[in-house]
């Protein structure tokens, strides 16, 4: 039998979270583009800088004219660290430019495809920083939040068109990216990794840091019919760390 594979699109998807997003979408059978800046061999990798809107947007295009795009993961980001003093507009820049203006092109891009089908399920990557503050986290804070707002004004102006936006906000979970947050604190610091890492651990409730995998779960369940009442949502992940 020839069944047609729902298409679901992932940014950042070659390491951490979106590693575990693409291979989770796979084993559901789902064809799953992969657009990042570093190669992968899981899904169809498009070599794609999200900040540049155009490319985001040709990329998108062809996928979509080879059919339908059910599902977006907007996903791809970075993190820096500082205070509003120590973030220079550059570095501000860098952090929106990825982490925002790489949302909206792809949020953007996948639009016509899902209004053209009635149906859509679209996923920002935020964090618990889109619900709260932390120490030197100036731009990183700014750019979570702005998602949280895209995932709810998206859910609001497309909710005609039955496509869903919602924002998923993990607390610290161990990836590369954490684990390059906490080398760049060490060396600054002079603090010891090992320490840092059991003191990360033990500031959650559940006393440990979050696994990709767990991220996955929650996106993969975001994009099916089960949540098809879910839109404009801010989907905590945290072991608990914002109930505090
Ligand atoms: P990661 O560094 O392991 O993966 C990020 C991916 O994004 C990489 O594959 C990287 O190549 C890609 N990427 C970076 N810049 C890009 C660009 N300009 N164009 C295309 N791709 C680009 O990070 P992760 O921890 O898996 O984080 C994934 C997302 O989850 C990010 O948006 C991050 O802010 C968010 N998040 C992470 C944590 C955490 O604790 N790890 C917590 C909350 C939210």
């Amino acid at each position: 039998m020839n069944t047609v594979k729902k298409v679901c699109v992932v940014t950042g998807g070659s390491s951490g979270i979106g590693l575990s997003i693409v291979k989770l979408f796979l084993a559901h059978d789902y064809q799953v583009f992969n657009l990042d800046i570093s190669p992968s061999t899981f899904g169809e990798f498009r070599q794609c800088d999200i900040t540049n809107v155009g490319q985001v947007s040709k990329i998108i295009t062809d996928i979509a004219d080879q059919g339908s795009i059910d599902v977006l993961v907007s996903n791809a980001g970075i993190h820096f660290s500082g205070s509003i003093e120590n973030t220079s507009e550059e570095e501000l820049e860098r952090v929106f430019n990825i982490n925002v203006k790489g949302a909206y092109a792809a949020v953007k891009s996948v639009l016509p495809a899902m209004k053209a089908q009635q149906n859509g399920a679209i996923i920002l990557m935020a964090s618990d920083q889109a619900l709260i503050a932390k120490h030197n986290s100036f731009a990183y804070n700014l750019s979570k939040a702005a998602l949280a707002s895209m995932a709810k004004t998206t859910a609001l102006d497309y909710a005609q068109f039955n496509i869903r936006a919602n924002a998923v906000c993990p607390g610290t979970i161990e990836t590369p990216l954490y684990h390059q947050a906490i080398n760049n604190y060490c060396e600054k610091s002079g603090a010891n990794k090992a320490d840092v890492h059991a003191e990360e651990a033990a500031l959650q409730p559940l006393g440990r840091l979050g696994q990709a995998e767990e991220v996955a779960e929650l996106v993969y369940f975001l994009a099916s019919d089960k949540a098809k009442f879910i839109t404009g949502s801010l989907q905590v992940i945290d072991g608990g760390y914002t109930a505090q």
